[in-house]
């Protein structure tokens, strides 16, 4: 009979030691490794568990060296969760632009909000009660308890997976029954041996982003290579498998662009769905059917999940669209997707080349 690689797990399949016994000690390695190895990074400088709100809603689907950027800046407009509820929905989504799955911020919003109205505007730090807030799963509860308020709460995300995985030499496919729950369980095993929450668990994702990493993990210098299964079973590269790929979603649109000299119509996108709340161009049929649209171009965009085709069209006069407004697309409050930035530089590109002609002829 053909073996199932999901059943391949053997906790004690090499290296000298039991399982829990082996996740302990890999706590004290971390802790010992993570102090010099760490990179200096904004929401590490200074501690609260704002910061530490702020700084997972943002990592969740951005790269760190974007969120690097714009992390004090974002901080700076909304230094509490009263200020960001203060300031409002449209100010969050404003400041968010360009770093993408604005829904994000949107539930940054939301969970402020909670904070202020449930818990006098101060962030909890229990992970139980950071759960209940809009946004915030397990993994981002856990980050926070532990990394910000120094709790011994148990974290597993992408990085966690593959270190654990490899260390244990779990060679079940990601998404298989019981991996999840085994995994949890062994972070809590992990961060209830160690001295400092805090420094155990930033230190095994960071072991993840540095050393563990998916394509080329670099197990010369990692300090977990003396009890690592994975590598002693010769296995590296073949733990975690690759997860099967679902096939994205293919999402039409069509959308209008017109102009008023330097001013471009925008209409803010519905309460839900693709894009939701931000400013974008009109659907194309939101124009009278008598305007007659040029086509411009197809613009293409990827998102995790969806692949996004909007067919772009020039109407002349954008003067009878209800429900949008004209917009100078400079303005740094308006709250655009990259996407709509996209289609507004081919947009303003087409303007400016039509201008010149005209002017020119
Ligand atoms: S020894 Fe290699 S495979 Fe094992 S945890 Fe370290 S980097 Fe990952």
């Amino acid at each position: 009979m053909r073996q199932d690689p999901n059943d391949r797990y053997d906790p004690t399949m090499s290296t000298s030691g039991g399982h829990d016994d082996r996740l302990a000690w890999a706590a004290g390695e971390i802790s010992r490794w993570f102090p010099t190895s760490a990179r200096d990074l904004p929401w590490r400088r200074v501690r609260t568990p704002w910061r530490a709100l702020v700084s997972e809603f943002m990592l969740q689907q951005t790269q760190v060296s974007r969120v690097a950027e714009r992390f004090e800046p974002f901080l700076e407009a909304f230094p509490s969760p009263l200020a960001m509820v203060e300031a409002g929905e449209d100010a969050v989504l404003a400041k968010w632009s360009g770093m993408g799955y604005y829904r994000r911020a949107r539930m940054l919003h939301a969970a402020a909000a909670a904070i202020v109205e449930q818990h006098g505007g101060v962030v909890p730090e229990d992970a139980a009660t950071l759960e209940t807030l809009p946004g915030v799963g397990r993994y981002t509860a856990g980050a926070i308890a532990s990394i910000a308020c120094g709790q011994s709460s148990p974290i597993v995300d992408g990085n966690v997976d593959r270190v654990f995985a490899r260390l244990t030499a779990d060679g079940s496919t990601p998404g298989a029954k019981g991996r999840e729950a085994r995994r949890w369980e062994e972070a809590e095993v992990y961060v209830a041996a160690a001295d400092c929450p805090e420094v155990a668990n930033e230190g095994l994702m960071e072991l993840g982003a540095l050393v563990c990493q998916p394509k080329a993990p670099q197990c010369l210098i990692c300090p977990l290579a003396r009890r690592c299964c994975a590598l002693e079973a010769g296995k590296v590269g073949e733990i975690p498998p690759p997860k099967p790929r679902p096939k994205k979603k293919l999402v039409e649109m069509q959308v209008g662009v017109a102009w008023s000299g330097k001013k471009l119509l925008l209409a803010r996108r519905p309460d839900s769905g693709l894009f939701a709340k931000t400013m974008f161009p009109p659907e194309a049929e939101a124009f009278p059917s008598s305007a007659e649209g040029r086509p411009l171009a197809e613009v293409r965009h990827q998102t995790t999940h969806r692949d996004v085709r909007v067919q772009v069209f020039v109407f002349p006069d954008g003067s009878k669209v209800s429900g949008a407004e004209w917009k100078h697309p400079d303005d740094p409050e308006l709250a655009l997707t990259s996407l709509a930035s996209k289609i507004i530089a081919l947009a303003r590109q087409n303007h400016e080349d039509g201008s010149e002609e005209a002017a020119s002829s």
